[in-house]
Formats: C-alpha cells, structure tokens, sequence
C-alpha cells in the first residue's frame, strides 16, 4: 500500500545542498547540546556533522522537512562520539527515518518502535526522535539511544574490536554496567523497566542517562558515570566545554 503522501525518498549525503547558515540555524533551534557549546567548538561540530551527513544516505518519507532530518540526526550521532577521534560509523551506511512509530519486521510477535539498529540501517521514529532532542533532561532521547547502539556494533562487530583503547573502556562500562543489572531488583532507580531487557538496552539507555541526567547519574551509579566519561571522552556536567583534554 503506497501512496504519494507515505513514498520514501533516499537522499545521497554529498548531495543534499545545505548551506552552513542553514545548518546553523537547525542546530541552535533544535539541537541544545550545541546550542550551549563554546563558539570554538560548535564550529568542531558542525564541520563534523557536515562530514556525517556526507558519507550517508537518509531514507525520508516525502511529507517530512527533509533538510531538518540529516541535521539533527547527523548531530545526535555526533554528539555522542565528540569526544572521540572517530565519528562516522562506516559500517552504518543508511539513516532511515519514519513519520512515527512503526511495528518491527518481525513475524513473530508484533513489536511497536520507535527506533532501531539492524544491518547497516540506523532507524528512528521522527515525532520520538523531535521530543528526545525537545527535551534535553528528560534522560530520554531515542536518538542517542540508536547512536549507541550504533556505536557499539561498530566497535564490537563491525571494527571487530581492532580498535584496543575503545574496546578496553567499553569492557569497563559493560562489566560495571552487569554489576548494575544484576542488583536491579534492590537498586532500580533512574533506569526504566526496558533498561532491563537485556544488557545492549541497558548500554543504551545509559548514554541517555549520561547525557540527559548526569548529575543523578553520577550520584547513584559514580563508577559507570566515570567510565563512561573516560569511554566517551566528554564531561556532560560541562555543557559549554564537555571535551576532556
Ligand atoms: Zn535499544
């Protein structure tokens, strides 16, 4: 069942025309973990996002401001890895994004989503991923939750964990991260129920945590907030300058 107003549209990264004022000014509007950055690095991030937005392809519905999506979904998956030297997540060749939340292609059970990661194939539902970034303290933000994932299968799989430094620290965060998930029944405080499907959710949902409530992260749980900073390179308790030297 197709129609004109639900055709998907693929857009190649290096032609999408967008000029830097343009791009500017989605971010200030929309993007607050820019939006707070000192001048010198928001000109880090948007080269970066401009360099993200160029190795993709974003898979659009046709009734969406198709400019706004590279851009904002660019800039999640650049806020995540701003810390590291590495951003593009080469193994991830397609951002797709629905009008709303979409049932899983799984014929098995009938599954609602609001994002998700398979093959090389990054998803998000639109209306979700516009209220993750909308509220920048809620500790949910779909958008990174996907970028996360996105990061480990790249690191983990994809690099095959050539990458030594990474992959060491991310065996910290996920050995703390167990730690965390077992005691669940005792302690569950900040995570939601999801968090506890299995660990890659936890992983998940803890960088939007990271990101989102960092304060209440790091009072409950100092050991995984550490390791994710040294994971990520990025202080999120300093929104102006969050780079570690
Ligand atoms: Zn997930």
């Amino acid at each position: 069942m197709t129609n004109e107003h639900n055709k998907d549209y693929v857009y190649d990264g290096r032609r999408i025309k967008l000029h830097k004022a343009e791009l500017t000014a989605i971010l200030l509007k929309r993007f607050p973990y820019y939006a707070h950055l000192l001048p010198q690095l928001k000109h880090v991030f948007e080269n970066r996002v401009q360099r993200f937005i160029a190795v993709k392809s974003f898979i659009i519905p046709g009734s969406q401001a198709y400019k706004e999506v590279p851009v904002l979904l660019s800039a999640a998956a650049v806020q995540l890895t701003f810390g590291l030297q590495e951003f593009e997540l080469p193994w991830f060749r397609y951002i797709r994004v629905h009008a709303e939340e979409y049932f899983a292609d799984d014929p098995h059970a009938l599954r609602v989503l609001a994002g998700h990661v398979e093959e090389n194939v990054i998803t998000v539902a639109w209306n979700h991923f516009l209220k993750g970034i909308a509220d920048d303290r809620d500790g949910a933000n779909v958008g990174l939750h996907e970028m996360a994932h996105a990061l480990y299968y790249q690191h983990v799989i994809a690099h095959n964990g050539k990458r030594k430094g990474f992959i060491k620290e991310l065996s910290d965060v996920m050995e703390e991260s167990e730690e965390i998930y077992t005691l669940r029944h005792n302690y569950n405080v900040l995570y939601s129920d999801y968090a506890y499907k299995n660990l890659q959710e936890f992983w998940a949902e803890s960088i939007e945590l990271f990101f989102e409530k960092p304060e209440a992260l790091q009072e409950h749980y100092p050991e995984l907030f550490d390791n994710l900073k040294e994971l990520l390179n990025q202080d999120p308790l300093n929104k102006t300058n969050p780079l570690l030297p």
